[in-house]
């Protein structure tokens, strides 16, 4: 994580590999109002980030959807390795 911050911090602005990672948070609003804004100028002209933040949000709400349902921690990384690897 330090790395993409970092890499954040440089340039000012996020890559694929950095949206997807940070994906999970930008859709549960977790990410900062900065990095927010980073990712949403590279959504903006990515269609495949879009796609993937999509995707991913759609499977999320339909998980939170469903009640009392906890997953271990590494389940939203193993979700996004997953969709990842589909690419
Ligand atoms: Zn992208």
């Amino acid at each position: 994580m330090l790395g993409v911050f970092g890499r954040l911090f440089k340039r000012g602005e996020v890559d694929c590999d950095d949206v997807q990672r940070m994906s999970s948070d930008y859709i549960e609003e977790q990410l900062p109002p900065n990095k927010l804004a980073s990712v949403q100028r590279h959504l903006a002209g990515c269609a495949p980030c879009r796609a993937f933040v999509e995707t991913l949000a759609t499977t999320i709400g339909l998980l939170a959807r469903l009640p009392r349902v906890s997953a271990p921690p590494s389940f939203k990384k193993d979700l996004t390795d997953k969709i990842r690897s589909q690419r």
